[in-house]
């Protein structure tokens, strides 16, 4: 089977190869200003021709080809300093642009799903994810402890690239495209390739398990293993606890007008001024929240590919995405919850797919801690600190999570039911949602398939 997967290396950069790299990603959000500006200022002629002459005839390039071809055409006035950074730069700017304007006229034109995407906003310095990509040029893997970026060198790995490495000396993968990307202060290189893989079937393909993803431990099975969560979890909190502490006396420090004489915040003020200082805990904190979010991750690596060789189908909670944007000021905890949440699901929807498993999601909102796995009595309210399941119909008692997970686990004969799941494994592809044959009202909270997100995974087909 050839599949699509990206390979992440952490980079160690020279200090003039962090200034290179700097100046690419921010080449990306110049070209990205620009191009809105542009967009912009034709929207606005538009307009104005629609008014006073009855019909626009402006073109607003809302393509990336458009977008390139006025760059192409304007660069050398804007930004005559343009050739110190590879053109990929600027055109991975263009390119993200180009998304933000598709994804806001299909959000309007109703053909995307989820919430609405606003316009796209003008990237700020310091504020915006700092990445830009490849996709022609000589970039690759050089040796076992480098990758090739061009303009930028020969860029040490963290981690050694062995395992791509083998694979593109024996030619079973080929490198599409590679994406640079800074994350709390790191920068990072993820090669997107085409692999020729052969993983062998589930052990046990007709059986289900349910993963109940957890905050006391990483995750419980139905089966009712469970996974410890990383030790190092606790002391995460209470670093984070202290410099939350400092970085809120260094904003009541920069910003005294917005505090009353007893410290209480004054409302209507906001403490905008951010002195360097503040600055730098912030960033402290951002790391410290980037390291706890990466902890579980070599834990979840192990878990998902255990789930994805033994059983044939495996059902997740789903994910409410919208929540899991408001989630900041719910701790720690539940951020790294989310997260754990987020990367189990995507590593399980292509680990799945190459063994040939199925990755069932649960509906949004479906009560899987409420229900009692015995009868399938539901309770009205449940609350967070209940660790255990007492049922009140068949007096079933049962650990919380264990009873979620197993609500889970029944989850897949109901979709099996549907078809979809034998259409999955017969093809090895992830049935996208909406599938034909799923049979039930998603709208009223029914089964769903997942569909494969994110950057490691984006189809598959047979050999
Ligand atoms: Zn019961």
């Amino acid at each position: 089977m050839r599949v699509t997967q990206a390979y992440r290396f952490c980079l160690d950069p020279t200090p003039a190869q962090r200034r290179r790299l700097a100046s690419h990603a921010g080449a990306a959000r110049f070209a990205s200003n620009w191009g809105l500006a542009y967009v912009k200022a034709c929207l606005k002629a538009r307009a104005w021709e629609r008014r006073i002459l009855g019909a626009a005839v402006t073109e607003v390039p809302w393509s990336l080809a458009a977008l390139r071809r006025e760059w192409n055409a304007d660069k050398d006035r804007v930004a005559p300093w343009w050739a110190e950074n590879s053109k990929e730069a600027y055109s991975a700017g263009l390119a993200a642009l180009a998304d933000g304007l598709g994804a806001f006229s299909d959000s309007r034109a109703g053909r995307r799903k989820g919430r609405r995407v606003g316009f796209p906003r003008r990237k700020r310095r310091g504020r915006s994810r700092e990445s830009f990509r490849y996709t022609t040029g000589s970039f690759g893997v050089s040796s076992r402890t480098r990758v090739q970026l061009p303009r930028i060198g020969h860029v040490r790995t963290h981690e050694p690239t062995v395992k791509l490495a083998r694979k593109l000396e024996a030619g079973q993968a080929r490198i599409l495209s590679a994406t640079v990307s800074r994350e709390a202060g790191r920068w990072h290189c993820s090669f997107c390739c085409r692999v020729e893989r052969s993983d062998p079937a589930p052990r046990r393909p007709a059986q289900a398990v349910g993963v109940d993803v957890g905050v006391r431990h990483l995750a419980v099975l139905s089966s009712g293993e469970r996974v410890a969560n990383p030790r190092a979890l606790g002391r995460a909190g209470r670093r984070l606890r202290r410099l939350q502490r400092r970085a809120d006396r260094q904003r009541r420090a920069a910003n005294p007008g917005c505090f009353d004489e007893r410290g209480r915040a004054i409302p209507g003020r906001r403490p905008a001024t951010r002195s360097a200082r503040l600055r730098a805990t912030e960033r402290r904190i951002a790391r410290v929240y980037a390291r706890a979010r990466n902890l579980p991750r070599a834990a979840l690596c192990k878990l998902s590919t255990e789930l994805a060789s033994t059983y044939g189908t495996v059902v997740v909670e789903r994910l409410n995405a919208a929540g899991l944007c408001r989630a900041g000021n719910r701790g720690l905890r539940r951020a790294i919850h989310d997260a754990s949440m987020a990367e189990l699901r995507r590593q399980l929807a292509y680990k799945c797919a190459w063994r040939g498993g199925a990755l069932v999601e649960a509906p949004t909102l479906f009560p899987s801690s409420k229900t009692c796995s015995g009868c399938g009595a539901a309770k009205a309210k449940l609350s967070l600190s209940e660790r255990t399941y007492r049922c009140e119909a068949c007096e079933l008692v049962i650990d919380r999570d264990l009873n979620a997970a197993r609500n889970l686990a029944a989850l897949a004969s109901v979709v099996a039911a549907s078809g979809a799941e034998t259409e999955n494994a017969r093809s090895q592809t992830p049935v996208r949602p909406g599938a034909a044959g799923l049979g039930v009202d998603r709208e009223a909270g029914g089964a769903r398939v997942a569909r494969e997100t994110g950057t490691a995974f984006e189809r598959s087909e047979a050999a």
